[in-house]
């Protein structure tokens, strides 16, 4: 894609519903003003995936994210998708070439980035818990890193099916106390502001593994984070990884590579004030 110049200011947007507490205008307008690209970004609130297409399309917008809950609905209302997000079945990218507009996943590439800063994947066992969009970004992409994920769902015949499409192992919620794994990566929305008082793990489970990583990022310090610290676990929040989701939503937009850090620092000073 064309990089938008500062004579030529380009529009992008969020669609989702609701998009009021989103972090993403403030970490991509901040980017966009580093890379001296002229840009606007917009939180949409939308009623379905298909005003999604039609705004994109009437508005001129040169990309987009996407997120709950239109992110499988909108993908095969879209001329193209990656492989990726094909395997995934949801899209939270869209970029606008010329009209045709292409669907692509950043939840995986921006955990993958993440966890990579953290441990190794090839031959790590992970505990995947939940059976949603986040938790098919996860495990697609863990497997396509060379981790060994096991999902484990509240719900078990949500993810034997999971399990059986991403040909990968699955217990349910009840034999969590009986699994081991490197890392357990909570991918429900437990422990969410605001209800921050709750968890997805009981405390006495949390020594089975070393590592435990929460997409939830906010609060930073989910109560799982600080019950998996005081059991001795090495704990990691979901900023990470949603500051690269959002840095790889720009270089498909723009082709440049994004500044991450200021895209951190932005996300971390809007959570500050959050708590
Ligand atoms: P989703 O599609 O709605 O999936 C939710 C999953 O959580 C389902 O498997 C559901 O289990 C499980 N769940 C919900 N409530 C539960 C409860 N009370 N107890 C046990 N399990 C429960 O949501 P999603 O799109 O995957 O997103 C999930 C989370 O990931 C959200 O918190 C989102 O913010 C986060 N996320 C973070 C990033 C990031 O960049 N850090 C990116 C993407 C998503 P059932 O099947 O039994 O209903």
């Amino acid at each position: 894609m064309e990089v938008p110049t500062m004579d030529e200011p380009a529009h992008f947007a969020l669609f989702g519903n609701p998009v009021s507490q989103s972090l993403s205008p403030a970490m991509h307008t901040a980017a966009f003003a580093r890379m001296g690209i002229s840009a606007d970004y917009t939180a949409c609130q939308v009623k379905d995936a298909a005003e999604v297409v039609r705004r994109i399309r009437k508005g001129g917008i040169r990309g987009a994210s996407v997120t709950i809950p239109f992110k499988e609905t909108l993908l095969p209302l879209l001329d193209e998708w990656d492989p990726a997000a094909a395997a995934i079945g949801a899209v939270n990218t869209i970029v606008n070439r010329d009209g045709r507009l292409a669907g692509h996943n950043t939840d995986g590439p921006g955990l993958i980035r993440d966890l990579l800063e953290w441990i190794t994947i090839k031959g790590t066992t992970f505990v995947v818990l939940g059976a949603g969009g986040a938790a098919r970004a996860a495990v697609y992409s863990l497997r396509e890193a060379g981790g060994i994920p096991i999902v484990v769902n509240r719900t078990a015949e949500r993810a034997r099916a999971f399990a059986e499409s991403f040909d990968c192992r699955w217990e349910p919620a009840a034999e969590l106390g009986r699994l081991r794994a490197d890392c357990l990566i909570n991918t429900t929305p437990v422990g969410m502001f605001p209800e921050v008082e709750r968890t997805p793990v009981a405390e006495r489970f949390l020594t089975q593994f070393p590592r435990v990583m929460d997409m939830i990022y906010n609060p930073m310090k989910t109560r799982l984070l600080r019950e998996a610290e005081s059991a001795g676990c090495a704990v990691r929040s979901g900023v990470g990884m949603f500051v690269h989701q959002g840095a790889e939503q720009i270089r498909l937009w723009t082709g440049e590579e994004p500044p991450r850090e200021e895209m951190r620092r932005v996300v971390l000073e809007r959570l500050g004030n959050h708590d």
